[in-house]
């Protein structure tokens, strides 16, 4: 099966004054359509920053990444982003809703950039959109007007818009109380299963990595461990080993 994305090698180093930080080290790893992948590990560990290269928001400093089997690494800041508005949805950790937008003006407003789709298209996706994350009735409602949770279903609403191959989520429960974000998770989740949509996810709460089916572990820039849940819905995990490592990720592809 060809992977929806694949890293090769990458390294991403960041210039902070006279100093440079390794935030990725030599990162290589193939994502299967339709998993609900977590990318866990403790803070500062490279998380925000793989998903960033991985939604093509940043680029690495060496190494290739794979969207869909094109290699993204070279393209230009404008390819990127029209690939960015027909592949990709984003969820962050603080919603990054526009306030001065109601909810469905903000899940509309990424779709203001796809010249193919009409005002009455885009209404269409965002009517459907806001009934899939339970949201009908708060069409007009801002942002501040909204609870933490309901903020979140519009973010979640507008990274569905675009109809992504994949959505990527920064600690997208990280802001929310625990029951509100088990919600949040399994509507994901339904989305996922339904719609086949393949969602990458970070977090360090081990509640969230409990609904996952694909796990990556990373640690210092570096993977230290991938999981797979198998039949059993038990965690099969196999630890990352610098050197010879192909074999076993080729396993759990
Ligand atoms: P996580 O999301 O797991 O907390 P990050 O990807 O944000 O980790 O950061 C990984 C490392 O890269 C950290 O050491 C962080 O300080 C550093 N880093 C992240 N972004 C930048 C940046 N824009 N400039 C300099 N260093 C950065
Ligand atoms: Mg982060």
């Amino acid at each position: 099966m060809s992977s929806v994305v694949r890293i090769e090698r990458v390294f991403k180093e960041y210039r902070l004054g006279e100093q440079t930080v390794r935030a990725l080290n030599d990162i290589t790893l193939a994502i299967e359509p339709g998993v609900f992948l977590a990318i866990s590990g403790p803070s500062g560990s490279g998380k925000t920053t793989l998903l960033n290269l991985i939604g093509c928001i940043d680029r690495p400093s060496s190494g290739d990444i794979y969207i869909n089997e094109q290699n993204v690494s070279h393209k230009s800041a404008n390819e990127l982003a029209d690939l960015r508005a027909r592949s990709i949805g984003f969820i962050f950790q603080t919603f990054n809703l526009l306030p001065v937008l109601s909810a469905a003006e903000n899940i509309e407003y990424p779709l203001l950039r796809r010249k193919d789709l009409s005002a009455a298209d885009r209404k269409q996706r965002v009517d459907y959109f806001l009934e899939i994350v339970g949201l009908g009735k708060y069409a007009n409602n801002r942002p501040n007007q909204l609870s933490g949770g309901q903020r979140q279903r519009v973010a979640i609403a507008r990274a569905l818009a675009v109809k992504p191959a994949i959505v990527l989520a920064d600690e997208p429960t990280a802001n929310l109380d625990k029951a509100t974000g088990i919600e949040i998770l399994k509507l994901m989740k339904k989305i996922n299963e339904h719609l086949g949509t393949t969602f990458i996810f970070s977090t360090h709460d081990h509640k969230v990595i409990d609904h996952a089916n694909r796990l990556v572990k990373v640690e210092d820039g570096s993977i230290k461990a991938f999981g797979i849940r198998n039949a059993k819905s038990n965690w099969q995990i196999a630890r990352a080993a610098p050197r010879a490592p192909s074999a076993l990720r080729k396993n759990l592809q």
